[in-house]
C-alpha cells in the first residue's frame, strides 16, 4: 500500500478514535453489497482490510444481513457465502429480522462500527449522523471515507462548548476572587502562618478601624433610609386609601 493512502486512512482512524471513542481492534461491520463488490473484483476481504488498516480489526456481520442476502437468491449466492464466514454479532432482531440497512443503522447507534458497505442509501443516511465511519471498495481498493460534514461539525461544536465552559469557569474564578460570589468549589483558604498573637502594628490601627466602622454604620442607615423612601406609599395611593 502506498504511504499516502496509509496516511489518509490513519488520519481518519485517529479522528474517529480521538473524537468518537473508536478503539482497536476496530470492528468492521460488513454487508452483502460489500461482499458482492469484493467478489466482482476478486479480492479477499479479510486479507485486504487487514492490509489496509495495518492494525487490529475484527470483521463481523449480523443475522439480518445474512437473511436478506439469502432471500435475494441466486444473484447473491456468492456474496451470501462470503458474508456468512464473518462473526455474527447479536443485533437485537433475532426472530424478527429487519432489512440489512436498518439493522446496520441500529447497530451503529450504541457501538463503534466501521460500516463496510456499497449501499449508497445506507452511506448517505450514515453520513448525516456524527461519528459514523464508512468503508467501501473503490474498484479493488478498500477506502476509509474521510469524516463526514456532520462528524466534523459535531467536533467543532464540542470544541467551542469546551472553550465557552473554560471562559465561564474563568469568569467565576475572577468573581470569586473579588468577593462577588461565594465560593462553590471549596478552595481552602491558606493557613495563616504568622504569629498567633495579634500583630501589634495592626492593633494600633484599631481607632481607624472604629472610625471606619462608624462610617459604615452611617452608610448603612443611609441605605436603609433610602430603602424606606422607596417603600414610601405614593400620594395618589394614599389618597385612594383615604377615600375608603
Ligand atoms: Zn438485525
Amino acid at each position: 500500500m502506498k504511504i499516502s493512502r496509509f496516511k489518509k486512512s490513519h488520519k481518519t482512524l485517529v479522528f474517529f478514535a480521538s473524537n468518537f471513542d473508536y478503539r482497536e481492534p476496530y470492528q468492521v461491520l460488513i454487508d452483502a453489497t460489500f461482499c458482492q463488490a469484493a467478489l466482482q473484483q476478486k479480492i479477499g476481504i479479510d486479507e485486504q482490510i487487514k492490509k489496509y488498516f495495518q492494525c487490529g480489526v475484527k470483521l463481523l456481520t449480523t443475522q439480518c444481513v445474512i437473511l436478506e442476502s439469502e432471500s435475494l437468491g441466486a444473484p447473491l449466492t456468492g456474496a451470501t457465502s462470503i458474508v456468512k464466514r464473518f462473526h455474527v454479532h447479536k443485533c437485537g432482531h433475532e426472530g424478527k429480522p429487519v432489512p440489512a440497512s436498518e439493522c446496520i443503522k441500529s447497530m451503529t447507534k450504541d457501538n463503534r462500527y466501521v460500516v463496510a458497505s456499497q449501499d449508497r442509501l445506507l452511506q448517505e443516511s450514515l453520513r448525516k449522523i456524527p461519528g459514523r465511519c464508512l468503508l467501501y471498495l473503490h474498484k479493488a481498493t478498500p477506502v476509509l471515507e474521510a469524516p463526514s460534514k456532520a462528524s466534523k461539525k459535531w467536533v467543532q461544536r464540542r470544541a467551542k462548548n469546551l472553550m465557552l465552559g473554560k471562559q465561564v469557569e474563568k469568569i467565576d474564578y475572577m468573581k470569586e476572587k473579588q468577593g462577588l460570589k461565594p465560593a462553590e468549589t471549596a478552595v481552602k483558604p491558606k493557613k495563616h502562618k504568622g504569629p498567633k498573637n495579634p500583630n501589634p502594628l495592626s492593633c494600633k490601627k484599631s481607632k481607624k478601624d472604629k472610625a471606619k466602622q462608624q462610617l459604615k454604620g452611617v452608610e448603612q442607615t443611609a441605605i436603609t433610609k433610602a430603602k424606606r423612601k422607596r417603600v414610601k406609599i405614593p400620594a395618589h395611593v394614599k389618597a385612594a386609601l383615604g377615600k375608603d
